[in-house]
């Protein structure tokens, strides 16, 4: 009976209400219930004094709150923390807290893998096992949040900003992805502001479409070229939705909010994407898109084909494409000694070629044989 139960953690307010309504409770019950789950952390119904007994045994009897378990935590030297987190089909994903100064980024993975094989990712390498559902995505901060808060003398650390750049492509997985970031959003659970919570997508393009309908949080879009032919081999997807495609969804992607910019994501490739000429032709590209770009000097893994661009050769090319009037940041790489650096979490992927064959199909990407 135990596995028939519904796991609240998977409902945002509106789903919670939904819910709610079904089993004849009040909807208005859904704030509690969700300030109870995600606000206090408390996944025990008996500790929920301000519902009735006998909700809390209805509850109890049908429902439940189950969460990820923690397989392991790896503090690093620098305050970066990562949590490999077991779910109950026994795969494994990775969520990773980065403290800096005045803030706390959380990167949250969205899929135990992922199908679109980027040449540079690790992730990409391992193929595609499945989607996280919404209590494996929410699940990941309600453990982070937790265990930072039980860090004695620490209270400085919080989570203030979320980034969907763990494993997997969130865009092929916005069902499930949507509650979460609402629960993210929510006064009554997380309460971040819009512009804290970020999702990253290699591009997608009729998909955000859709999360620009349904809602406001940041975007980043994995770039990482600055032309198609270089694209098409960093990114396969590109073939599917070559940069002037792509580019025309992100002109007019915040047309109704003129403050708001696109954050581009360009991964340093030694020798690859990493020239005076790249930074101009990505100037030229970016040309009447609100944006700003974030450099990421390469994290390599094991038998990766490519090393990161020199410190210098960042410098100089960040430098071009600021003199252009973008706003150019560089990542600071985090938590080396414990290989916990944002979008290149390796969880234990079993690679599931076949299922990762299918997804390249459907998104329409040409399937290539994965080098080791
Ligand atoms: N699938 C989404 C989000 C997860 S990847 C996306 O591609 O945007 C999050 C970020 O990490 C992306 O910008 C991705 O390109 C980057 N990334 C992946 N592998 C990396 C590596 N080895 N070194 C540096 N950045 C990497
Ligand atoms: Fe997937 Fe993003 Fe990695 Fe590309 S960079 S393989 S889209 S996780």
């Amino acid at each position: 009976m135990e596995q028939q139960k519904i796991n609240l953690l998977n409902f945002d307010r509106e789903q919670m209400r939904e819910y709610l309504t079904q089993i004849g409770e009040k909807p208005y019950r859904a704030d509690q219930l969700i300030q109870w789950i995600h606000e206090y952390g408390i996944s025990d119904f008996n500790l929920m004094t301000n519902l009735s007994k006998a909700f809390r045994e209805q509850l109890q009897q049908q429902a439940e709150i189950r969460l990820p378990e923690i397989a392991l935590e790896k503090p690093s030297s620098d305050g970066t923390i990562k949590w490999l987190l077991r779910l109950a089909d026994g795969n494994a994903v990775e969520t990773v807290y980065i403290p800096e100064s005045g803030r706390g980024t959380l990167c949250v993975s969205s899929q135990v893998g992922c199908a679109l094989d980027c040449s540079f990712c690790s992730t990409g390498k391992q193929g595609f096992s499945r989607d996280l559902t919404t209590a494996e995505i929410i699940g990941q901060l309600w453990i982070a949040a937790r265990a930072l808060s039980a860090q004695e003398g620490r209270h400085d650390r919080k989570v203030t900003n979320i980034v969907m750049m763990g494993m997997g492509e969130p865009l092929l997985n916005l069902d499930c992805v949507l509650p979460a970031m609402n629960l993210m959003l929510d006064d009554f659970a997380y309460g971040l502001a819009k512009r804290r919570v970020t999702l990253s997508t290699s591009g997608v393009v009729p998909m955000m479409e859709k999360l620009r309908d349904s809602s406001n949080v940041a975007l980043a879009v994995s770039l990482h070229a600055s032309n198609d032919e270089l694209r098409n081999e960093l990114v396969p997807l590109n073939k599917k939705y070559p940069l002037k495609v792509l580019m025309d969804v992100c002109r007019t992607y915040f047309k109704d909010e003129p403050k708001r910019k696109i954050i581009f994501e360009y991964v340093m490739l030694k020798d690859i994407n990493d020239q005076p000429r790249h930074a101009r032709q990505l100037i030229t590209l970016l040309q009447g898109i609100p944006s700003k770009v974030n450099l990421i000097p390469f994290n390599p893994f094991p038998h990766a084909p490519y090393e990161s661009s020199t410190e210098d050769t960042i410098e100089r090319f960040a430098k071009i494409v600021s003199k252009s009037g973008v706003i150019t940041t560089t990542r600071k790489t985090r938590g080396d000694d414990i290989d916990a650096a944002c979008g290149q979490l390796a969880g234990q992927v079993k690679d599931r070629t076949r299922r990762s064959e299918r997804w390249r199909k459907k998104v329409g990407i040409p399937i290539q044989q994965v080098s080791s």
